[in-house]
């Protein structure tokens, strides 16, 4: 998963990039508004986090711009502690969550899964599919109740499909969303995919030639 990460402050950038690919989520930076207004328009990530204060056109203002344009990605707002004006202005601009700094990473993992969860229309942090279970939080797939021994990179690929199950994930999306910026040919995605069909089985990822790749809801 993509996420794009708005915050001016080296520091807390640093922090936060360090935990979300610790947790398996590919990281852009955003540092001015005016670049987080561009890159949020114009790409599509998972979720962003967005920080409010920021030099040039605050968050704020890329966030009703963003709204304005009908971009719907889901967005966590980084406020000022205690300013309860902006944890208002913000929902009212179309916020899906906010976080006050200073923050725990934990508390900010916690919501970023939920509001990803909630685009994509589950509830859960743990998805069941027939046999095939996902823990996000402990960042864990098993099969039949055993864990499966899964590389980063080929975990990342089963989240994001369980995720998105249902629906036919084109190749180019899947590059984007496991390997970020990373050139990688496609033929990546196709080397991953069997992978990790010989460890979880065939039936869990089809194949839609030209189109992408479907974890259907309901595997034969
Ligand atoms: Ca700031």
């Amino acid at each position: 998963m993509r996420i794009l990460l708005v915050e001016d402050d080296d520091r807390i950038a640093g922090d936060v990039t360090h935990a979300l690919a610790a947790a398996g989520y590919v990281v852009e930076r955003a540092k001015d508004g005016e670049n987080a207004w561009f890159l949020g328009d114009t790409e599509d990530y998972s979720a962003i986090v967005l920080d409010l204060g920021l030099p040039g056109m605050d968050g704020l203002a890329v966030l009703k711009r963003w709204r304005a344009n009908g971009r719907t990605t889901p967005v966590l707002v980084l406020t000022a502690r205690s300013s309860w004006s902006e944890k208002v202005e913000g929902i009212d601009a179309g916020a899906d969550d906010y976080l006050a700094k200073p923050f725990r990473m934990e508390e900010l993992l916690a919501r970023l899964r939920s509001i990803i969860r909630r685009s994509v229309g589950h509830a859960s942090s743990v998805a069941t599919l027939g046999d095939l279970t996902l823990d996000e939080r402990a960042m864990k797939v098993s099969l039949r109740g055993a864990p499966v021994d899964l590389s980063p990179l080929e975990y990342r690929l089963v989240a994001y499909l369980i995720l998105h199950r249902g629906r036919v994930v084109p190749q180019q999306e899947l590059l984007e969303n496991i390997y970020g910026q990373d050139e990688q040919s496609s033929n990546a995605v196709e080397v991953l995919v069997g992978r990790v069909r010989r460890k979880i089985g065939g039936k869990w990822i089809e194949t839609r030639r030209g189109f992408g790749y479907l974890m259907p809801e309901n595997p034969l």
